[in-house]
C-alpha cells in the first residue's frame, strides 16, 4: 500500500537560532525509516512524469521501489547509471523546479521529496563503500579539461572510464569549482566533493591545479605543443557583474564570488583563520539569487547584522524559495521594492548605501516586472561592507588565447547543445562557460555529453 500523506517527511534540521552561528550543514538527512516511509509515498507511475523533469533522465521510480524495500546500495546503483554527483545533487539540485515540479503526488499535496531520497542513498553509498574505483587501461590518447567544476569533473570521470589519460587544469589552488569555492560548507560539505575527486584520482585523472589557461598554457600549446587530442573547456561563469555606481570602488565592498571564496575556500570561518575579510557589523547585500542567499547567510554566520536589497518584489526573487526561507528564519532582513544608488565612505571605507525605492511596472524581456525608480525616494542604509551579487559571465581570457573558438557576444562559448563541439575543432565546452550561470546538474550533463562525442570524435580521428 503506497503511503498517502500529502507531506513530505519532515528534512531534519539544525535550528535556525544554532546554525545561524556555525558552518555545520543545515540540513541534517532523511533517517533510513524516513528515507522508506517517504519512498512508499512514491505510485510508480507508468509513464515517469519526475523522470521528463530530471536534466540527466535518472530512473526515479526504479531507484525509489529500491528505496521502499531497504535497497539502498541497489537504489544507489541506479542512480549512479545516469549522475556522477549524486550527493551534491540531492543537495542543491533546484528540484522544485525540475524532477519534484512533475510528480503527480504534487497535484493534490506535496510531491515526492526526490533529492531528499537521492541525498540519502548517495549518503548510504559513501558511508557504506570506502572502496576506491579501478584503474581503467590506459588507451594512451590525452584529453585536456579546463576547469574542475561539476562539468569539468563529470567529463573527465567519463573520459578516464574509457581509458583516455586525462588531465584537469585548475586555475585555483584546490579543485571543485563553486561546489567549493562558492556553495558554502552549510550547504554542501566539502568533504562530499573531496570524495568524488579522490574516486577521480583513482580512475587515473591527473589533476594540475594554479594553472590558469590562457595565461601560464594557451589551448593552442596545450593540442600542438603538448600533445592533448582533444580539450574539453568547463571554465564556469566566475566573472563578477557590478553596478557602476558611485563608490564601488571603497574599501568594504565585494563581488558575492570574492566574499565567498574567502569564507569557503580560504577558511576564513575559521576562528584563527588569517585570511582578510569584512567581520562587518552592517552588511548589505545587493541581488535576489541564490548567491545573494548564500553570500548574506555567510555573513550572518560572521556575526553581522545582514540585509537583502532587491530590487523587484519577494514573488520575482530569483532564489529557490527554501533558501530564502532559511535565509529569514536565520534573521536576514529583506528591503525589497528598493535598487542602490550610491555608496558613500569614510576614510576610504564603506558608511552608508543610498537606496531608492522601486515599483513595479510592465514586465521586461525576461518576462519578469520591470523595477522603476519612484522620485524622491532616496533613504540611506548603515552599512560597512557591500556585498555585490547581481550576475557573472564567463572570463573572456580563454577566448582572447584561443584561435578559432567563437563565443556569443556577452562571452558565452558558442557550442552544440548537444555534444558540447565549439568552432574550433577537437574543443569541447559546457557548463556555466556555455550556458551563463545555470546549475551543477545542466553542467554535470553537459560535461557527460561532451565526453560521449570527444570518445566519438577520437575514435573516428
Ligand atoms: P564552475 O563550477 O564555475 O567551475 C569552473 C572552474 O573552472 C573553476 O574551478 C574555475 O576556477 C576554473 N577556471 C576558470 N577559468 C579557468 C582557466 N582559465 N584555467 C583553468 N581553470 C579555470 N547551482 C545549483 O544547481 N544549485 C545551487 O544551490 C547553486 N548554488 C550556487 C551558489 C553559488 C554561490 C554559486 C556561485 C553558484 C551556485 N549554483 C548552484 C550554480 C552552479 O554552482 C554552477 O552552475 C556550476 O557550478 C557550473 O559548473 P561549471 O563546471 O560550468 O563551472
Ligand atoms: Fe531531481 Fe536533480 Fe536528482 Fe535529477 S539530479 S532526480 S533533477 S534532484
Ligand atoms: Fe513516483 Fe512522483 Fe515519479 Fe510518479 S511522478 S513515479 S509518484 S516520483
Amino acid at each position: 500500500m503506497p503511503n498517502m500523506s500529502l507531506k513530505k517527511n519532515v528534512m531534519p534540521e539544525q535550528p535556525a537560532d544554532v546554525r545561524n552561528k556555525n558552518f555545520l550543514e543545515v540540513a541534517l538527512g532523511y533517517t533510513p525509516e524516513q528515507a522508506i516511509d517517504e519512498a512508499k509515498r512514491c505510485l510508480q507511475c507508468k509513464h515517469k512524469p519526475c523522470v521528463g523533469g530530471c536534466p540527466v533522465r535518472i530512473n526515479i521510480p526504479a531507484f525509489i521501489a529500491e528505496v521502499a524495500k531497504g535497497e539502498f546500495e541497489a537504489a544507489y546503483q541506479i542512480i549512479a547509471q545516469s549522475s556522477s554527483l549524486p550527493a551534491v545533487c540531492g543537495r542543491v539540485c533546484p528540484q522544485e523546479s525540475q524532477c519534484e515540479q512533475k510528480c503527480v503526488r504534487g497535484i493534490k499535496g506535496e510531491p515526492v521529496a526526490i533529492g531528499r531520497l537521492e541525498r540519502f542513498v548517495a549518503d548510504y553509498h559513501n558511508q557504506n563503500n570506502t572502496e576506491l574505483p579501478e584503474k581503467p587501461v590506459s588507451n594512451g590518447r590525452k584529453v585536456a579539461v579546463i576547469g574542475s567544476g561539476p562539468s569539468g569533473l563529470t567529463c573527465a570521470g567519463d573520459l578516464a572510464k574509457k581509458g583516455y589519460d586525462v588531465t584537469i587544469f585548475e586555475a585555483l589552488h584546490t579543485a571543485g569549482g563553486v561546489l567549493v569555492y562558492g556553495i558554502p560548507e552549510f550547504r554542501l560539505p566539502k568533504a562530499i566533493v573531496q570524495k568524488e575527486i579522490d574516486g577521480l584520482k583513482a580512475l587515473g585523472v591527473k589533476l594540475e591545479t594554479n594553472m590558469v589557461i590562457g595565461k601560464t598554457v594557451s589551448i593552442d600549446e596545450l593540442m600542438d605543443e603538448f600533445g592533448y587530442e582533444a580539450v574539453f573547456i568547463g571554465s564556469g561563469a566566475g566573472l563578477p557583474r557590478f553596478m557602476n555606481i558611485p563608490g564601488e570602488n571603497l574599501n568594504g565592498v565585494y563581488s558575492a564570488n570574492e566574499f565567498l571564496t574567502r569564507i569557503n575556500l580560504m577558511k576564513a570561518y575559521r576562528d584563527r583563520s588569517k585570511t582578510p575579510i569584512q567581520h562587518g557589523s552592517k552588511v548589505v547585500v545587493v541581488g535576489g539569487g541564490n548567491v545573494a542567499m548564500d553570500a548574506a547567510r555567510c555573513a550572518k554566520r560572521l556575526g553581522a547584522d545582514v540585509t537583502i536589497v532587491y530590487r523587484r518584489a519577494e514573488k520575482e526573487l530569483p532564489a529557490r524559495a527554501e533558501e530564502v526561507e532559511h535565509a529569514k528564519e536565520e534573521g536576514i532582513h529583506f528591503n525589497l521594492l528598493t535598487n542602490p544608488i550610491e555608496i558613500k565612505g569614510k576614510d576610504g571605507w564603506v558608511d552608508k548605501i543610498t537606496c531608492i525605492r522601486m515599483e513595479l511596472s510592465e514586465p521586461d524581456e525576461s518576462g519578469r516586472a520591470r523595477p522603476v525608480a519612484v522620485p524622491g525616494s532616496e533613504f540611506e542604509i548603515d552599512a560597512d561592507c557591500v556585498i555585490m551579487s547581481i550576475g557573472t559571465s564567463p572570463n573572456p581570457l580563454i577566448k582572447s588565447t584561443t584561435e578559432g573558438l567563437e563565443t556569443q557576444r556577452w562571452g558565452g562559448i558558442i557550442a552544440d547543445e548537444e555534444t558540447g563541439k565549439t568552432s574550433r575543432e577537437g574543443v569541447y565546452a559546457g557548463g556555466d562557460a556555455v550556458t551563463g550561470a545555470a546549475t551543477v546538474i545542466l553542467a554535470m550533463g553537459a560535461g557527460k555529453n561532451a565526453a560521449a562525442a570527444i570518445d566519438e570524435y577520437l575514435q573516428n580521428k
